[in-house]
């Protein structure tokens, strides 16, 4: 037999025994199925994300999204004139979130497909920044917000916006409508409430953030909108508290984000940024693309982008529809309700979100009653050895002395997995109460809920300053 042919076994080929290149641009090529090989088996050692509770992101979907996925691969979604139909489904997405948002005249609003609410994030604050400007804005331009999610952080040092965050008082662990004056002047863009704080899933309270706007308009003349950060909570109440306000039913809100691939189902790479009409998205952030012999209005930070996310959230919508979502997002409150229960039994923890779609998105937020001789981080790492992924971290700064944990309950997360990670808690706590770890953030491994800041905000104030 010639020497050069391969054995037909693939693990006894020579690329897998050469192992993976890692350093440099590898010189030789090999076999698909080989290259195939190592970087599947590598991705073994990855987490499994449904077991990730740490994740706000689509984590299942079903075998209809990830064909259309498959077949839109080649898709550009910036390429409007060579796929007029993607661009026709993102604009009939465009249309249904407006709706499900209450923007009160559908001829007038805009808003576009983005990679997730980050760029979304990014959109909405530009466009306040450039209104500001237009209305003779000078001077530092600032935002107020609560405890944000680091997309808001990104924005004000990317785009030179001053952050103004309220700090927390009391024992309330979202913005206090009554704090927000104190914060504003004549620079203010913009106010952000966080409708699904990533700390502890609560809401914030955009309808009385937006009466205290509202004050202050009367008391000095003030007129500063509002942008929601509604990445997981813009498909929840919609569905599952539709009589909460936090929309565009409040007339000061001009934009909102969300993102499609958290509690809109979509697959990761999905987001939504929608203004409340035309004019609250200034004509400098708009650039056109050739579009069926005419042209269309784009407003994203990438060019181009893969144009299945869209196409895929256009078949959730029309799959599930509202009463689909209701029942989906409904089943995931009651299994969130199941685990903040079991937790709760087991008399060690203080629930700070229990799952109620009154108060918060699908998830569980909790804190020790009293201190033990193990921590929240400690338990996360012994539940880290059974596969499950649950962020424990401290508070926002001003409470940093403070560790929580939280799970994020999704689409393909059931009962019967809450009741199996409720024993492996258990059996955790069982082992930890002999033999506390007494771990820190740090040695708890290297996942947390969010990214953080490598330079803290104030200390690029004072570098500044
Ligand atoms: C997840 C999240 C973001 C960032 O959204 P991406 O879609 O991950 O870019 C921003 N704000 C809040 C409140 C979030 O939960």
């Amino acid at each position: 037999m010639p020497e050069a042919i391969e054995p037909d076994d693939l693990f006894a080929m020579t690329g897998l025994s050469r192992g993976a290149p890692k350093d440099g641009f590898p010189d030789h090529e090999m076999f698909p199925q080989v290259a195939y090989e190592i970087v599947h088996d590598e991705l073994l050692l990855d987490g499994v994300s449904r077991m990730n509770l740490a994740t706000f992101c689509t984590t299942w979907a079903d075998d209809y999204a990830r064909r259309l996925m498959a077949e839109s691969l080649d898709k550009n979604i910036v390429d409007k004139d060579e796929y007029p139909q993607t661009a026709e489904l993102e604009q009939r997405c465009v249309r249904m979130v407006a709706d499900l948002w209450h923007a009160p005249d559908p001829a007038a609003h805009v808003g576009t497909s983005t990679t997730g609410s980050s760029e979304a994030a990014m959109l909405g604050g530009l466009a306040a920044k450039f209104r500001w400007r237009a209305r003779g804005g000078a001077g530092t331009p600032n935002f107020v917000c609560g405890p944000v999610q680091v997309c808001w952080e990104k924005f004000a040092r990317y785009f030179d916006v001053e952050m103004r965050r309220i700090p927390l008082r009391g024992d309330r662990l979202t913005m206090h409508p009554e704090d927000i004056a104190a914060y504003c002047d004549e620079n203010t863009i913009m106010v952000v409430p966080t409708f699904g704080q990533t700390y502890t899933g609560l809401f914030e309270d955009v309808a009385g953030i937006s009466a205290a706007l509202d004050d202050i308009e009367a008391k000095t003349g003030l007129d500063i909108p509002i942008h929601v950060d509604a990445a997981s909570g813009g498909f929840l109440a919609p569905f599952c508290a539709p009589d909460l306000v936090w929309d565009f039913r409040l007339p000061r809100v001009k934009s909102i984000n969300a993102s499609g691939h958290k509690t809109g189902l979509a697959p990761l790479g999905a987001g939504w940024a929608i203004w409340r009409e035309r004019a609250d998205l200034p004509r400098e952030l708009v650039f056109d693309v050739d579009y069926l012999g005419g042209s269309m209005a784009t407003f994203n930070l990438n060019f181009s982008r893969p144009g299945g996310q869209a196409i895929t959230q256009y078949y959730d919508f029309i799959r599930l529809g509202r009463r689909g979502y209701s029942r989906v997002q409904n089943e995931i409150y009651r299994v969130a309700q199941h685990l903040a229960d079991g937790l709760g039994a087991s008399g060690l923890f203080e629930m700070i979100h229990d799952g109620d779609p009154r108060r918060g998105i699908t998830a569980v937020s909790w804190r020790l009653r009293e201190t033990q001789d193990f921590n929240l981080y400690d338990l996360s790492d012994r539940l880290r050895s059974r596969g499950w992924l649950i962020a424990a971290y401290p508070l926002p700064a001003d409470r940093d002395d403070e560790t929580i944990m939280r799970a994020v309950i999704r689409h393909g997360f059931t009962r019967d997995m809450v009741d199996l990670l409720l024993a492996d808690m258990d059996r955790c706590l069982t082992l930890l109460r002999k033999h506390p770890l007494g771990l820190t953030r740090a040695e708890a491994g290297g996942f947390t809920h969010s990214a953080t800041a490598a330079v803290p905000a104030d200390q690029i104030a004072s570098a500044h300053g």
